[in-house]
């Protein structure tokens, strides 16, 4: 025994092991350091958020506009959408490139959308406003691993929400990956957020079955046709999977109650509640198509509630609810537990 080859680079494999595992554990330990302890310069976390949610904003963008092309949100890279050309990082910088191109493209002087900034700038007040009322609310002994976890899923659902309204808006529709894929990570993850499994499962239960029963299947039974759309129940069934029931409450009355505030802004500024460009689009197409002939343009008419045109008056008017139903979860993951403090006894609840 003793074969001294063994243990020169054996002694030296472990030598280098050990330093790594000690930053490892320095790693680790930095992680389980509590807020309290850290003390973090609130602005310099807020700069931080606010970089951090314009970045992801200018993702999200690309997946309003992809996602209902059915197209890779990955690659290829950003291209023009007017003449096709790769977009170079510096012209790709959220917020500032939109401002200082004056809302063009460079390369051929396409209008681009205010939409893109819209959102990035959006996004990035969502970054601060997750990070002042739910991370920096935390009580002072809980750990910088479970501060950043929560940060993280809120402010990704806050994400995924912001992309569903825009495409509701524009397309009038809720893609699944975002409402089911959505309630799949909520009901993953209701420790984050204080709750229990059951109270998860039972919220996304009260979401589904609240929405799809009355607006769903009744209102067609009484009128003729859905009142809201299976996407609309599907969302708040992830209100329920991450918020449990009182999310799913108060995300259908402020969400009914923001859509009539819109709906009566739009009305008296435009006259009418139009649809938008892209559904009659879409809708003109498949006509085309029936009219050819095609026996799925045809099903695809007889299924689609979108597929003929709205009949006169504001109560035949459409207005994507998803929207506002988005902007309510988001409300009340931002202030849930103030407007339950606050408002709750006042109702008397
Ligand atoms: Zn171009």
């Amino acid at each position: 025994m003793g074969p001294c080859y063994m243990h020169g680079p054996r002694r030296e494999r472990g030598y280098r092991g050990s330093r790594r595992a000690s930053r490892g554990i320095r790693l680790l330990r930095s992680c389980l350091v509590t807020l309290s302890e850290l003390e973090p310069s609130p602005w310099m976390l807020r700069a931080f958020a606010f970089a951090w949610g314009a970045i992801w904003g200018s993702f999200v963008n690309v997946v309003i506009y992809r996602v209902p092309l059915e197209m890779s949100v990955v690659r290829p890279g950003s291209h023009c959408p007017g003449c096709g050309k790769p977009i170079a990082l510096w012209d790709n910088v959220p917020i500032l490139s939109w401002l200082l191109l004056r809302g063009r493209a460079r390369c051929c002087d396409t209008r681009i959308s205010p939409r893109y900034v819209v959102v990035e700038l959006a996004s990035g007040l969502i970054g601060v406003a997750v990070l002042d009322a739910v991370v920096l609310a935390m009580p002072g002994e809980s750990t910088v691993y479970h501060a950043a976890t929560v940060f993280l899923a809120d402010f990704g659902l806050a994400m995924a929400l912001v992309a569903a309204a825009f495409i509701d808006l524009e397309h009038m529709y809720l893609p699944d990956p975002i409402t089911l894929g959505g309630t799949l990570i909520g009901l993953a993850t209701p420790g984050l957020r204080g709750l229990g499994w059951l109270d998860a499962l039972l919220g996304a239960a009260v979401g589904f079955v609240g929405v799809w029963l009355p607006f769903v299947v009744g209102y067609k039974a009484l009128r003729g046709r859905a009142g809201m759309g299976l996407g609309d129940a599907k969302l708040t069934m992830l209100a329920g999977a991450w918020f449990g029931w009182p999310g799913v409450v108060f995300a259908i009355f402020a969400g009914a109650l923001q859509a009539t505030l819109a709906a009566i802004v739009v009305l008296v500024v435009k006259g009418k509640i139009e649809e938008p460009e892209s559904v009659v689009r879409d809708r003109e197409e498949l006509q085309k198509a029936a009219e050819a002939g095609d026996a799925e343009a045809i099903q695809m008419l007889k299924d689609d509630p979108l597929a003929t045109a709205p009949g006169e008056g504001v109560m035949a008017a459409r207005l994507p609810f998803g929207p506002f139903l988005c902007l309510a979860i988001l409300e009340w993951m931002l202030a849930g537990p103030w407007i339950a403090d606050r408002w709750l006894p006042w109702l008397g609840l």
